[in-house]
């Protein structure tokens, strides 16, 4: 996705023909980038062979999945929505693993029923009702433990979930003596400890030190886990920096501690995969002048990109056709949903822009789509694929009789 003679390009295809053809605000994703960031994620945890569960949470699309799929990736899932959906994509059960802090009764039913790889449970009670269910069952259910390993992931508050104020997880005393718990229940099969530490990681370092307190944890126990499943979290460059964490140094790390176990390593990515294969194209319908700034109102909203408003996150805006006219004026871009939080970014350097122009949100591959939303009753936006020339709708904008 880049600028080919001051217009920007999806692979071979002008934005400008998509926003176009098919309207704005409209989801745009790369084929060939989604490929890559595929097959450089094996490529830099090769020596580890782990399986690696796209978090479905990510990005849910049906085709999207299917493709995934295709490159052998399983499916981290936390909901039976979210299973179903990945057990119609086509994905294998035993490349299935279920996370979550509030399963119910009919998702853990659904999740046995389906014999997926493994239940990633949050709580004692959780894994009681679980226990309480296979045995009724008759069934003997491979579970993993999710340990809250209390390690600083470095991000935003609002996306780090290691912490021991986090309600995820278990900390490890309580993780010990459910590790006995279950050694002599006849109904659960103890196969994996699990952690995930929060998302939108950049630094390796934050990751060495879950590490080492597995390595300290796992000593305590004394168990043998079939499976360590290490989350995902893995941070993309969303500014343009070029700050990205380091897969290898973290794969480097990986490396030496499972040295001492003989585990086989799970990765439950979703943001490194799909993050940056997606774009957002909108269009401004108003520009409203005010003393100080220029309010540039876009057609899309915090219901179809939630991440600004809820982490206050910062995704780079483009001009879809670049022109060499600065503006002199600061431009804030907002959405016309009635929340003053539905805005998307200020910024004092772009070019001047018109009514009517487009422009690109970057980066919105991930928690993009899957946290949209029909808030102020607006259907939801198109979701296209480009695969070198070739245009697909993956997943029609809603018609407004639909939500009527
Ligand atoms: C959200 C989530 C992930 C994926 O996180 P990314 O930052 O998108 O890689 C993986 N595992 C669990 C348990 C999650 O909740």
């Amino acid at each position: 996705m880049k600028y080919r003679n001051n217009n920007f390009f999806i692979e071979n295809i002008k934005a400008e023909k998509i926003a176009k053809k098919y309207g704005t605000p409209s989801y745009c994703y790369s084929y060939s980038k989604l490929k890559n960031n595929i097959l450089n994620f094996k490529k830099n945890f090769k020596i580890l062979n782990p399986l690696i569960c796209f978090a479905v949470k990510s990005n849910p699309n049906l085709y999207l999945l299917k493709e995934i799929k295709k490159f052998g990736l399983g499916a981290d899932v936390v909901s039976i929505g979210e299973l179903m959906r990945a057990l119609k994509a086509g994905i294998k059960p035993k490349k299935i693993v279920f996370s979550g802090v509030g399963k119910t009764e009919e998702e853990i039913r659904y999740a046995i029923n389906k014999k997926i790889l493994l239940i990633n449970t949050e709580s004692e009670s959780e894994i009681k009702e679980i226990e309480k269910i296979s045995k009724s069952m008759s069934k003997t259910i491979d579970i993993g433990i999710r340990l809250n390993p209390n390690t600083d992931a470095k991000t935003l508050s609002q996306i780090s979930t290691g912490k021991k104020e986090n309600k995820f997880g278990i900390d490890e005393k309580q993780f010990l003596n459910l590790v006995k718990y279950i050694k002599n229940s006849k109904n659960l099969n103890l196969k994996c400890l699990s952690v995930h530490i929060g998302s939108q990681i950049l630094n390796h370092k934050p990751y060495e030190k879950m590490l080492k307190v597995l390595e300290r944890v796992i000593k305590k126990s004394n168990f043998q886990f079939e499976f360590i499943d290490l989350g995902g979290g893995m941070g993309i460059d969303y500014d343009g920096s070029n700050q990205k964490l380091n897969l290898k140094k973290y794969s480097n790390a990986i490396q030496k501690f499972i040295k001492n176990h003989n585990s086989k390593i799970i990765f439950e990515p979703g943001r490194s995969i799909i993050g940056d294969t997606g774009i957002m194209l909108s269009k401004v319908n108003y520009i409203k002048k005010s003393s100080r700034k220029d309010f540039i109102i876009l057609d899309a909203a915090m219901n179809d990109l939630m991440r600004p408003a809820l982490y206050n996150a910062k995704h780079r805006i483009l001009p879809l056709n670049k022109t060499k006219q600065k503006s002199k004026k600061n431009y804030e871009f907002v959405g016309p949903i009635c929340e003053s939080t539905d805005k998307f970014l200020n910024t004092n350097k772009f070019q001047k822009l018109n009514e009517k122009d487009y422009i690109i949100i970057c980066d919105v591959g991930a928690y993009g789509m899957s946290l949209s939303s029909n808030y102020n009753m607006r259907p939801k936006a198109s979701e296209i694929l480009v695969n070198g020339s070739k245009i697909k709708i993956i997943s029609k904008r809603q018609k407004l009789k639909d939500l009527i």
